[in-house]
């Protein structure tokens, strides 16, 4: 990865038209001061997707990303800070320098290329073999698979013949030290002590990043009776199971053009599927989704279609993915397949325009898990309409709008014969245990960011001169507490900084969660409060919390009885008429 000198980083950001960029692949329109445009990340038909052009940052009020002009280049092009860099000052004319000596863990950066490499390496090699005469038996079962030539190809399918040292002498012929390969997992050590290759006698499937590097790979069983019947590399450091989505570097573009993906569980049913034409699919690989690849996959689409077995929808891993997509905001629906059938096979036996009729008449993930319920229930006696309903509420909970929830107790009510009023109630009940769980989460991440806080915010954004001229006048015990306070911090020690450098400087150093919350609130600032103002306001905050303190000491030590502590009290009261003459000034604006 590059690691380019500082001084290079600001000089592209403030030569790039964020504009400009975002313009490549989003029309946008003038709207004022800003642009406005439909997001690229997320599907939508009305536009919140905003660029301030002078501060060089986008929001979108839709899904919420937002940052720079290098940010935005990495979630468009999925590449690194140091490419999307790299990009940016091409793009402007800013000369490239050398990159410099890796200063930062420069082992880490090595291994990961090096690894990356190797992957390359054994993604070439297995494909060779399924090609060569050692790979008509995998030739054979891929056709009677009804994978075609020009599929296998597309997803790379290659063969990893019985040997047990065939890809390692390629490995090391290469240049690679056993060690290295073994830590790419595409080299076990035995407990023996001898290292062979992990896969043998197995079709392998390259996992890709969306960049298309491979990163892992799967392997099938080529023989009935072999365990275990699917294999995988294990995680290494280019490679987290959790984070990755399979078929995704394919499917993207049709994902975000169609505004939905289609989840399936294997390689081989997304290998059907995509095949078919349905090209908005991807594979989670028989586990259940994980919420980073929630997240990844609602960059691209607001709509999942869930195709499962009949028998295990609703059920553990089906049920979980479902769930959390649900909670995600997702809209997601069921396409219910006929009873032990998988994408794979019924895409193979019925067809594609069949499958794609399936997934068109999807149902609403609402309807489909309270179908199930109700047939699970015997709705004709009492009994059975309370278990019933129980079931449902804890579904109900998870829905994030409340309308939404009050036309799902409407129908839940009609199902289980029971009044409507009763259902709310209980409804509401539940999402309020709920929300208070969750709030108290958000809680301990800072509480709430108070008005001037806000403002504050907003200008280091929009006026950063004259926001980091009130910062200055802070103390730290202005900030202690604050929700903010961490981003503050980082905006004041970037003084040094011409101001117009300060918005980019600062949004690179930022979590995502952090950046995302100022580009929003700089994107939604209406009429500016000045920032010294907003200091100000912190300041008789922090005045008003030290006074609350002060006389709960001085009633603390009232009420355990004057004598001993007579002098202390003279002492607090003292303080406190300081602090009280402190805020009046304040008050008075002097
Ligand atoms: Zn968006």
């Amino acid at each position: 990865m590059a690691l380019y000198p500082q001084p290079f980083i600001d000089d592209v950001r403030l030569q790039a038209d964020i504009v400009q960029i975002v313009q490549e692949t989003v029309s946008l329109k003038r709207a004022g001061a800003t642009y406005k445009g439909l997001c690229p990340f997320h599907g939508e038909k009305t536009p919140s997707f905003h660029v301030n052009r002078d501060r060089g940052f986008f929001h979108c009020f839709g899904c919420g990303v937002g940052g720079d002009v290098f940010k935005f280049v990495q979630l468009r092009d999925k590449v690194g800070f140091g490419e999307s860099v790299r990009y940016v000052a091409e793009r402007f004319g800013v000369p490239v320098p050398e990159v410099r000596d890796r200063q930062r863990d420069p082992g880490a950066d090595a291994e990961r290329e090096a690894l990356l490499k190797i992957h390359e390496v054994a993604a070439a090699w297995f494909r060779e073999q399924l090609n060569g005469p050692g790979g008509a038996e995998a030739r054979r079962q891929l056709a009677a698979r009804q994978v075609s030539p020009a599929t296998s190809e597309a997803l790379g399918v290659g063969f990893a013949p019985a040997s047990r040292e065939g890809l390692k002498a390629r490995l090391i012929k290469q240049g690679f030290s056993v060690a290295q390969a073994v830590r790419s997992g595409l080299l076990a050590e035995r407990e023996t002590g001898d290292v062979v290759d992990r896969f043998r006698n197995r079709l392998v499937i390259p996992i890709c990043r969306e960049s298309g590097s491979v990163v892992a790979f799967g392997g099938r069983a080529m023989l009935a009776d072999q365990q275990p019947k699917y294999l995988n590399s294990p995680e290494t450091p280019i490679y987290s199971k959790s984070r990755t989505l399979y078929g995704l570097h394919l499917s993207r573009q049709a994902i975000r053009r169609a505004g939905y993906a289609v989840l399936v569980e294997g390689y081989f049913d997304f290998a059907q599927v995509w095949q078919a034409g349905i090209e908005p699919v991807v594979a989670t690989c028989g586990t259940a989704l994980t919420e980073p690849q929630a997240h990844l996959l609602r960059r691209f689409a607001a709509r999942a279609v869930l195709s499962f077995d009949p028998d295990v929808a609703g059920q553990g891993a089906a049920s979980r993915s479902s769930d959390l997509l649900v909670a995600e905001g997702f809209q997601v629906s069921v396409a219910v397949l006929p009873q032990g059938e998988d994408p794979d096979t019924f895409v193979r036996t019925r067809g594609g325009e069949a499958y794609r009729e399936a997934v068109a008449g999807s149902t609403p993930w609402l309807d489909f898990v309270m179908e199930r319920a109700a047939a699970a229930h015997d709705l004709s006696a009492p009994e059975g309409r309370l278990a019933f309903v129980t079931a449902m509420l804890q579904v109900a909970a998870r829905l994030p709008e409340a309308t939404a929830r009050d036309q799902f107790a409407d129908r839940l009510a009609h199902r289980a014969r029971i009044s409507e009023d009763v259902v709310r109630a209980e409804i509401r009940k539940a999402a309020v245990a709920r929300k208070t769980t969750v709030a108290l989460r958000q809680q301990r991440g800072g509480g709430e960011l108070k008005p001037a806080e806000r403002h504050l915010l907003a200008a280091v954004l929009n006026s950063p001169e004259e926001a980091l001229r009130a910062l200055a006048g802070l103390d730290e015990a202005d900030l202690e507490g604050l929700a903010s306070a961490g981003i503050l911090r980082r905006a004041r020690d970037l003084a040094p900084l011409p101001p117009s450098a300060v918005p980019g400087a600062l949004l690179e150093r930022l979590n995502e969660e952090d950046a995302r919350r100022l580009t929003g609130l700089a994107a939604a600032a209406g009429a500016p409060v000045p920032p010294v103002e907003c200091a100000r306001a912190l300041r008789m905050l922090r005045y008003q919390r030290e006074r609350a303190d002060l006389q709960r000491e001085i009633d603390r030590l009232q009420q355990a009885g004057a004598g001993a502590a007579a002098g202390q009290i003279d002492a607090l009261l003292q303080q406190k008429s300081e602090l009280l003459s402190r805020i009046e000034a304040l008050g008075s604006g002097a």
